[in-house]
């Protein structure tokens, strides 16, 4: 899941950064308004976060043409002060929920888990896919009933290939949505994890291989090679 942070104030942008990090999403950051409508033009997040008060576009007008342009990626925007003004504005603009600054990284946390449920109301609690089962609340991975013990960066790939199977994805779009921005043009690292998480959902002799490779294309996630 790779969510855009636009804010100009390096340091809770930094601090954001690594805490979302941490929680094995992909993050990319934008440091003013342009920069954050130009990167929204270009690739396509599972959200964005973004301040108010930002240069050379605010966070009221960017909002506005992101929703003009259709795009209904999910916007948690950051309030300088407690200003009811401004959330009323912010949500008429086409923000979803807001979150005062200071915050707590916590509260920021819960928001987006929350922003990111509604954003696919279809999407069950539990990934499953044959006996591989996926609990993205504890963030969990069973393979007939025994746990698999992946890295941040495994498990953050293995959610999104489960989030979306049968589904062929290609080298750019994993590295899009589980690396980080600065990772661009590394494909080798995917291959490399692809192989690391292939390992791991080898639990025993007879488990049948769920990640398949497309020649030339991609990787699918599904039960059968064919
Ligand atoms: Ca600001």
């Amino acid at each position: 899941m790779q969510i855009l942070i636009i804010e100009d104030e390096t340091k809770i942008a930094h601090i954001l950064r690594q805490g979302l990090m941490e929680d094995s999403y992909s993050v990319d950051l934008a440091k003013d308004g342009e920069e954050g409508w130009e990167k929204v033009m270009i690739n396509s997040y599972d959200l964005i976060i973004m301040d108010i008060m930002l240069p050379k576009m605010d966070g009221f007008t960017l909002c506005k043409k992101i929703r003009e342009k259709n795009i209904h990626t999910p916007i948690l925007m950051l309030t300088a002060r407690d200003a009811i003004e401004d959330k009323i504005e912010g949500l008429d603009a086409g923000a979803d929920d807001y979150v005062t600054k200071p915050f707590s990284f916590t509260e920021i946390s819960a928001r987006i888990r929350a922003l990111l449920r509604r954003g696919n109301k279809t999407e069950p609690v539990i990934l499953q896919l044959a006996d591989l089962v996926l609990n993205p609340a504890t963030k969990e991975v069973k393979r007939n009933n025994r746990n698999l013990n992946l890295t941040a960066r495994e498990y953050a790939l293995l959610e999104y290939f489960m989030r979306n199977p049968n589904t062929v994805l290609s080298k750019t779009r994993l590295l899009e949505h589980v690396w980080d921005y600065q990772y661009e043009g590394l494909s080798n690292i995917v291959e490399t994890y692809i192989k690391y998480l292939r390992q791991k959902l080898k639990t025993d002799k007879s488990s049948h291989e769920l990640i398949h490779t497309v020649r030339g294309l991609g990787y699918i996630l599904k039960t059968k090679a064919n």
